[in-house]
């Protein structure tokens, strides 16, 4: 049996950029490493989560991990607040928020509270606090927006928003959308009253004042989820699992199916995030553990930033940490692909494939020599996210045969 290292470059797949005459930035990247695995391995395009969906990082590496996104991704708001940080656990009830701007009526005059995330923080932990033994955590995000965690007994995702989604409309009161929702409407309400008074009288909303920014008076709050327990991993496929990730949201879901977690300040989920210590710490790990997850965040900044210039000198840089993969695959499964594309001409994550490349030592090739999505489209695989674990099972020959 041969341990698995899969390598999930976020927002990878692109669309032909008229910048690079038509092609993408990894088919115009220079990655030798990238494309020697793919001309010794099994290529193809993968399909996150299915053919044209448009697949958050969230859904995609919960489907990659072998999660089906339907049964278990039950609305953005504890992955948002995974994605702040705020160390979420099972039965958590979890909202988006929005710092707004309320006049004494009760009326939103800005939703977003002049998209400015001055003092939020500080006001984040001025409202979170204990109210009749529910736990309410508050963490800041970019610009206006938040989350907030419901954290104990009894709760109930089964809630109404606070949120009335447009200006000029009043705060609605939290109403439970079954009898289950009752008692989580009720201390929710009585939450967003005792925090309304904290946040008007807080001296951070003077100082907003003083800088002639709008108060930010009012915590709206939207999409109640329900933290889910996932199956851990380790009992799902049997095999121990490390996670080597910079961003919050990746270490969250991670956290969450189980594995552990291994990351340093170096690896920052940002186009500078040290890519060498990312792939030199999973290669250590792969000695400990039979799976190891890597997440290289830097390609979708560079999507979201519509820098295709950006996006290929990341992929280059990429590409270079990847010099040690080669020897290191002879004895090991790698598995190299994106969670979702990150078009530079769309600026946002698009539905297209992205290329997946396996390779061990002895496993079948295909006519592919690059790692692009043009060239890994002739490979022998096309396959969605869902199935790709039952493929590294099979290639790690850890899967048990079906029949005699
Ligand atoms: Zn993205």
């Amino acid at each position: 049996m041969k341990n698995i290292l899969l390598i999930v470059i976020d927002g990878l797949g692109d669309r032909p950029n008229a910048i690079f005459n038509g092609l993408t930035a990894l088919e115009y990247a220079y990655t030798p490493n990238m494309d020697r695995l793919a001309g010794m391995g099994t290529n193809g395009l993968m399909y996150p989560v299915d053919i044209g969906v448009v697949a958050g990082s969230d859904t995609s590496h919960l489907s990659i991990l072998g999660y089906d996104p339907s049964l278990v991704y039950t609305g953005r708001g504890p992955f948002e607040a995974m994605g702040l940080g705020i160390n979420v656990k099972p039965g958590d009830i979890a909202f988006r928020a929005n710092f707004a701007t309320v006049d004494p009526s009760g009326t939103v005059t800005d939703r977003r509270a002049g998209r400015s995330s001055m003092e939020t923080g500080k006001l984040a932990r001025e409202i979170s606090m204990n109210i009749d033994g529910i736990d309410f955590l508050v963490k800041e995000g970019v610009e206006h927006r938040a989350a907030l965690v419901m954290r104990g007994k009894d709760l109930s995702p089964d809630v109404s928003d606070s949120d009335p989604h447009s200006a000029g409309a009043r705060v609605k009161r939290i109403e439970a959308k079954s009898e289950s929702g009752k008692f989580t409407a009720g201390v929710l309400n009585k939450y967003l009253d005792t925090a309304r008074k904290i946040l008007r009288e807080s001296p951070s909303n003077s100082k907003r004042k003083q800088h002639g920014l709008p108060e930010a008076n009012e915590l709206l709050i939207r999409g109640a989820g329900i933290v889910p327990e996932l199956q851990d991993f380790s009992s799902k496929f049997g095999l121990k699992a490390a996670c080597v990730a910079g961003v919050p949201i990746i270490t969250g879901i991670a956290s969450l199916a189980g594995m552990e977690i291994h990351k340093n300040e170096r690896m920052t989920g940002t186009v500078n995030s040290d890519f060498d210590a990312k792939i030199s710490t999973a290669l250590d790990l792969l000695g400990k553990y039979d799976f190891v997850l890597v997440n290289i965040k830097g390609p979708d900044v560079a999507g979201h930033d519509r820098n295709p210039v950006l996006k290929k000198e990341v992929i280059e840089r990429i590409d270079k940490a990847f010099e040690r993969l080669i020897p290191a695959g002879s004895g090991n499964v790698i598995c190299i692909t994106g969670d979702h594309s990150t078009p530079c001409s769309v600026g946002e994550h698009s539905g297209d494939p992205v290329p997946i490349l396996l390779y061990t030592e002895g496993c079948r090739r295909d006519r592919v020599n690059a790692f692009n999505e043009v060239a890994s489209a002739d490979g022998s695989l096309r396959i969605k996210s869902g199935e790709v674990m039952r493929y590294l099972m099979q290639m790690s020959d850890r899967s048990e045969k079906y029949g005699a």
